[in-house]
């Protein structure tokens, strides 16, 4: 079976990472494994994607600022679909298909990028990016993707 109980440790491992991180996306990339899998939490509940795909995109969203766990203290305003279609398996093997909308469209559009090797400084405005301070950064609770 494509989806085995090494892909479930993997899942929790990540979970765990993100958790620890105050994040609220990771991508297998980040963590040093080149597979087509990520964990996000928009705020309700943990969630698993394996080779999911983005498709049938519309709106555009510019709010809130982008981080990356894997870039610390940086910032940037990026634009995104306001709303996508996936399709994906869950960590079971489940084929699961369905519709994304604001933050959690966001951040699975964040998520697919680091399975494509693009990092949000790719795509963000440029004139927008920035590094919160070392105060910022301490006092920063606001999830980051
Ligand atoms: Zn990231």
């Amino acid at each position: 079976k494509f989806v085995d109980s090494a892909i479930r440790a993997l899942v929790a491992e990540m979970a765990d990472i993100m958790y620890a991180a105050h994040g609220v996306g990771l991508a297998a990339p980040q963590v040093g494994r080149s597979l087509r899998l990520l964990v996000y939490d928009a705020g309700g509940g943990l969630q698993a994607l394996i080779n999911p795909q983005v498709s049938k995109e519309k709106g555009e969203q510019y709010e809130p600022e982008e981080g990356c766990l894997s870039i610390p203290g940086l910032r940037g305003v990026v634009r995104r679909p306001s709303q996508i279609y996936v399709h994906a398996l869950t960590a079971n093997g489940h084929p699961v298909r369905f519709k994304a909308r604001d933050f959690e469209a966001r951040i699975i559009c964040h998520e697919v990028d680091h399975l494509n090797g693009i990092l949000f400084t790719d795509r963000a405005d440029p004139k927008t990016l920035h590094m919160l301070t070392p105060e910022e950064q301490a006092a920063e609770r606001e999830p980051t993707p």
